[in-house]
């Protein structure tokens, strides 16, 4: 599948009725994704500002070696693409 963050190759690893764990091999590494955010994401476009996003995972990984992005993460963390072409 894609990523959902840069939409390079990207493969399934866990999933859960919550989340979904992907390894992107594009330049995002190992995520979770909540199944919400997932969701939200599959109905836009561009829903991720990808540098933003990026330094957000290296900095949460700092914490937790597969960080998880929720839908709080994306509203707040300003990880959501400023002009999203929908
Ligand atoms: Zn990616």
């Amino acid at each position: 599948m894609k990523c959902l963050i840069c939409n390079s190759d990207a493969n399934i690893q866990v999933k859960s009725t919550k989340w979904v764990e992907m390894y992107c091999s594009g330049g995002c590494g190992n995520f979770r994704i909540s199944t919400d955010l997932a969701k939200r994401l599959y109905s836009i476009k561009n829903g991720f500002d990808i540098s933003n996003t990026r330094a957000w995972l290296v900095r949460a990984r700092l914490e937790k070696p597969v960080p998880q992005i929720s839908g709080y993460d994306y509203s707040v963390a300003l990880l959501e693409k400023n002009n999203p072409e929908i």
